[in-house]
């Protein structure tokens, strides 16, 4: 993709302010701000209507970024070896004299921390003497953003600066893996939990029950289109879209698929902007049918079984 540099200045002179611009990821859209700054958090908070306990993620441009706020180990440096820039987010020590505000950890000695992939964000993150804390550019527990478009749907005018860079890769939000101590993953994401047991050469727990997770945002209701969903359907009811992993021969007005041929990361990619489309046209309800629970299909299930609890 091509870099318009005059708008990475744009949003530099925006974020400097301690004001918030929405930024590009592979993953999903963020809603970022100066971490450093307890008026750009506060800000942010206040934008996505987000509750106070419900930490941020920092996004860093590379690892020496990273030194001044948090206390590396070796898991963190093998993972970022293998996985960085991309879409796995790190919970770390915050080190005594890091300049990170409390309002990003709600007062907490942890940080989540992401490098993310996409070049135009990596491109804006370089020209920074700061990192940004970004969550997902969405209000509060509802459907992420994967384009500028979905982003100028959820907050008008209210933000200054939406730096575009098309639509994001993945589409679903990163892997949160806690390595304080023993490895555990607290949200499953766009990275697999398989790839990092691999490169960590141990067992790495799943803690991604929403009731017994030490990661507050994991609130029951999450990633909701704002409408009831129904997982494991097989029949619609009346006024229901029905949401389907692969193309059907027989195609119906309230049909809408994820993907041509039931691949899975095609299913991620158009996961969120097709519950936004279908909340649009003024269903009622939606029905989805089983979804394979393998690969990046576990993350799907996860998202939707949040959206559910309705
Ligand atoms: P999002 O709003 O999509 O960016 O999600 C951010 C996620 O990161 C939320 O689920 C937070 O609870 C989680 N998170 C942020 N900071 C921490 C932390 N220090 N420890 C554990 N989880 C965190
Ligand atoms: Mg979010």
């Amino acid at each position: 993709m091509k870099i318009n540099l005059a708008n990475i200045k744009k949003a530099k002179k925006i974020l400097d302010k301690s004001e918030c611009v929405a930024i590009p990821t592979e993953t999903v859209y963020g809603l970022a701000g100066k971490a450093y700054s307890d008026k750009a958090c506060l800000k942010i908070f206040k934008l996505k209507k987000r509750p106070k306990n419900n930490p941020l993620i920092v996004h860093y441009h590379n690892c020496k970024d990273l030194e001044k706020d948090c206390i590396l180990n070796n898991d963190f440096i093998r993972l970022y070896k293998s996985f960085c820039p991309g879409p796995i987010t790190f919970v770390l020590n915050l080190k005594r004299n890091s300049k990170i505000s409390k309002f990003v950890t709600n007062n907490m000695k942890t940080l989540a921390v992401r490098f993310p992939k996409h070049p135009v964000t990596r491109n804006l993150l370089k020209k920074l003497n700061y990192p940004l804390a970004a969550p997902s550019a969405n209000l509060s527990s509802k459907v992420s953003a994967v384009n500028s478009n979905d982003v100028r749907d959820d907050f008008g005018k209210k933000i200054k600066y939406i730096l575009n860079g098309g639509k994001s890769s993945i589409g679903l939000e990163s892997t949160i893996v806690d390595l304080r101590n023993k490895p555990k993953i607290l949200r499953l994401g766009g990275l697999e939990p398989s790839l990092i047991q691999k490169i960590l050469n141990k067992k790495v727990s799943i803690n991604n029950n929403p009731l017994t997770i030490s990661s507050p945002g994991q609130f029951k209701l999450h990633y909701s289109p704002g409408i009831p969903i129904r997982l494991n359907v097989k029949k619609t009811k009346k006024n229901e879209a029905f949401l389907l992993i692969n193309k059907k021969k027989e195609i119906k007005s309230n049909y809408y698929f994820l993907s041509k041929s039931g691949n899975l990361k095609e299913a991620a990619r158009n996961l969120y902007s097709t519950l936004r489309k279908i909340k649009k046209s003024k269903y009622k309800s939606i029905a989805v049918k089983k979804i394979p629970n393998r690969g990046i299909g576990k993350t799907i299930n996860d998202r939707l079984n949040r959206a559910s609890k309705f």
